[in-house]
């Protein structure tokens, strides 16, 4: 898995793919077994998964690398798929939030309310009319301060909201567009249930697992420890067509500046207890705690041992990319490297930092899938051997 590919092992491939993680992952699979195309595919991280990416620590607990990954998703296509790959641990995600010294349910619900102003609400309607009665209309949504403020008001939207997102992105809910709080639902009822998607669990031997077996395919080279940017001169040289699904910014030299993508150091501790925290992940609002959230990941994979282990996540300014940072002026830049994209040949750009899209993973997969059927579609209807179609794409 880590020779370089070049001209000692010159081999031509129909696709160099760059990046291992659901994007890169799921097209090289379509294209190698539904296309028969010959796919070569590489990461600059020693493994493959992408930020999904999860392993066994030294005490033997799986957890995940780049923070806690939990799937849900709405489409059927998108479950069907993977199930092709893994079994699955039903699961159902529950977040609390450490507010005024008490845990309490985020989503704000019954129960949150009821907990932390002493209240007796008993149905769904009280809950409704109590919200009402504390929200701020907001005529004009437009940010993520406007959506909380407008549904639940200001003293829950600075408890729960102002705080984490201040942390999270290093901007205040109102710089931010209002799709980053809109994530996050208020229920009126007693339902603690972080997704309310109709298949939620966790891969059952975990996501590394199902990723080796999407691309255990005899047609799939992967390589992983290689960094484009190593190979970017002779690519062409390499395959006829590449799959990029690292950030558009770099693998245009930066041309138009940085795009801003916001990052996350994780601090992983191993402790001498059973179980740490009631549910698997623990948020902290306050904007005096440094980190953003706690997990555990024994909540998510059920694993049995007398140890556990958790993540602290501090959110930075520098490090790896991991969000894309929703907000017009950031979507003006990535336009114009879309644009460039878009007239770029032999190149077609996919993923969350390919496309600087807020997505899940089950997102991912599902524009991944979209993408093979665009490039299905054209081989077809172009009648031609596969590499003349996809030089077209
Ligand atoms: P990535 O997983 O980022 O994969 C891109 C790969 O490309 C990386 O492995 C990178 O090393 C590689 N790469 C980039 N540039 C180069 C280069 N020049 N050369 C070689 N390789 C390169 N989604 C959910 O559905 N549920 C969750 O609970 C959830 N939790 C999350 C928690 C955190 C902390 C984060 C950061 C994300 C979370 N997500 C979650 C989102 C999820 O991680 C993404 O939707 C998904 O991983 C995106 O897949 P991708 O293939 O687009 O990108
Ligand atoms: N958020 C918040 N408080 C919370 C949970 C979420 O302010 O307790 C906001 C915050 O801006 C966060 C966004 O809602 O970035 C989306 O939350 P989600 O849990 O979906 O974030 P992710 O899992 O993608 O980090």
């Amino acid at each position: 898995m880590s020779a370089p590919p070049g001209p000692a092992n010159d081999r031509r491939y129909d696709y160099l793919i760059v990046g291992a993680g659901f994007a890169g992952s799921v097209l090289a699979e379509r294209l190698a077994s539904q296309h028969g195309a010959r796919v070569l595919l590489i990461d600059r991280r020693p493994h493959i998964g992408g930020n999904a990416y999860d392993e066994p620590n030294e005490a033997g607990i799986l957890y995940h690398k780049y923070g806690p990954h939990i799937f849900h998703t709405n489409s059927d296509q998108v479950w069907d798929y993977l199930s092709q790959f893994t079994e699955w641990r039903p699961y159902e995600h529950r977040v609390r939030a450490m507010v005024r010294d008490q845990l309490v349910p985020i989503p704000i619900n019954r129960t949150t309310l009821n907990k932390l102003f002493d209240l007796a609400l008993q149905t769904d309607e009280q809950a409704a009319e109590y919200l009402a009665s504390r929200a701020e209309p907001v005529e004009d949504i437009k940010t993520s301060e406007d959506v909380v403020i407008n549904a639940v008001g200001r003293e829950l939207y600075e408890l729960f909201f102002q705080g984490y997102t201040r942390k999270q992105w290093g901007l205040d809910p109102s710089e931010l567009d209002k799709q980053v709080t809109s994530r996050i639902p208020t229920r009126t009822n007693t339902d603690d249930r972080y997704f309310s998607d109709t298949h939620q669990a966790m891969p059952l031997h975990g996501y590394t697992k199902m990723f080796e077996k999407m691309l255990d395919h005899p047609l799939i080279d992967v390589r992983t420890g290689v960094d484009f940017a190593e190979i970017k001169d002779q690519a062409h040289e390499i395959a006829d067509h590449i799959i990029y699904t690292g950030p558009i910014d770099e693998y245009f030299d930066f041309r138009f500046g940085k795009l801003p993508y916001r990052s996350l150091k994780f601090d992983h501790r191993t402790l001498n207890e059973e179980q740490h925290q009631p549910v698997a992940v623990v948020n902290y609002p306050d904007p005096s705690v440094p980190y953003t959230r706690i997990s555990e990941y024994k909540h998510l994979t059920g694993q049995d041992s007398p140890v556990t282990t958790i993540t602290y996540e501090y959110p930075s300014a520098e490090g790896d990319p991991y969000y894309p940072i929703p907000r017009a002026e950031n979507q003006a830049l990535y336009k114009r490297y879309e644009a460039l994209a878009d007239s770029t040949e032999g190149v077609t750009f996919v993923g969350r930092l390919a496309t600087y899209r807020y997505y899940n993973m089950d997102q991912i997969v599902g524009q991944a899938l979209a993408t093979f059927r665009r490039m299905d579609e054209r081989r077809k209807c172009l009648g031609e051997p596969l590499a003349t179609a996809v030089a077209a794409e």
